[in-house]
């Protein structure tokens, strides 16, 4: 496995395989590496000729109050882990080889990155859309690999490649949960065991929303309020920003059922932020 961090290097690198007709597969992630990151690169190592997992604690895209400084840094672990899984190369750029001291070009896709997190964390996804129109620069690669855990982030990432006619392929992939059915987060570190307990709330929510849906239950007014109660219900959580029943396609809310529902809710346990989503398929 090659570490790169020098993003001249890279772009050097990935012109050499582009020239011998060799598929870059991406997947872009912030490091304390697990398995969410982990079913990525599988992914992205059986449909490419070589895989790049980029670690990069990106600046732009955490506000003055977050969470930057303390967010988990693992790197040796990551190192080991991903030449374990048979990643190619480790793409770990510093902050100043990515924001030069004149840095002032930002990508917004409008509209939808205000929505749903967007609201509660403004300028977010302008960090993350011009980050990873970067980082596709950089890195020319053919795919790139995304998880359904931040599924406002996937489909900013799509519109963005969408409208700046970006040649890349993005995959969406699934959730991967605990057993418990916790969606595995680099922030679930942040829990103690009693908020780490808690956290299973959201999983519970969704999964007996979606479960009503299915059976049956089509007032959506009711099963918002249901799922909110059943939050609500659990003490150690400290906000609910929101939890509702959304169209995939426009995260707006929606008061009847289509084809694809989107539920999904955003929580604060303390001062540790956890998201979660379902899509409820009829
Ligand atoms: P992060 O390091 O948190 O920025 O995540 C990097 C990528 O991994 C993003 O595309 C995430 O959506 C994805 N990811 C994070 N957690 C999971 C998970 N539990 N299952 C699947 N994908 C995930």
């Amino acid at each position: 496995m090659k570490i790169i961090r020098s993003p001249e290097i890279m772009h050097e690198v990935s012109k050499i395989h582009l020239f011998e007709g060799t598929t870059i597969g991406f997947v872009p992630t912030m490091g304390a590496l697990h398995e969410g990151h982990m079913s990525l690169v599988r992914k992205a190592k059986s449909e490419n000729g070589v895989t790049v997992v980029s670690i990069f604690v990106n600046p732009a895209q955490f506000g003055p109050s977050e969470d930057f400084d303390k967010y988990p840094r693992t790197i040796e672990a990551d190192i080991e882990r991903s030449q374990r899984e048979g990643v190619d190369i480790l793409f770990i750029p510093d902050a100043k080889s990515i924001y030069s001291d004149t840095f002032a070009t930002y990508v917004n896709v409008a509209g939808l990155s205000d929505k749903l997190c967007g609201a509660f964390r403004r300028g977010h996804f302008t960090g993350v859309a011009t980050i990873i129109c970067k980082f596709f620069n950089i890195l020319m690669p053919a795919r790139a690999y995304f998880g359904q855990k931040d599924f406002q982030q996937g489909m900013i990432i799509s519109r963005l490649i969408k409208d700046l006619n970006i040649n890349v392929k993005l995959t969406v992939c699934p959730t991967v949960r605990e057993k418990d059915g916790l969606a595995i987060s680099s922030r679930n570190s942040y829990l103690n065991a009693q908020q780490r307990r808690a956290a299973t709330v959201l999983y519970r929510t969704l999964l007996s929303i979606s479960q009503a849906i299915k059976a049956g239950d089509s007032n959506l007014i009711v099963a918002k309020k249901e799922m909110n109660n059943m939050l609500k219900a659990e003490p150690l959580i400290s906000e609910i920003q929101y939890a509702g029943i959304y169209s995939p396609d426009t995260l707006d809310e929606i008061f009847e059922l289509e084809k694809e529902n989107l539920l999904a809710t955003s929580v604060r346990i303390g001062d540790i932020r956890l998201i979660d989503n379902m899509i409820v398929t009829l």
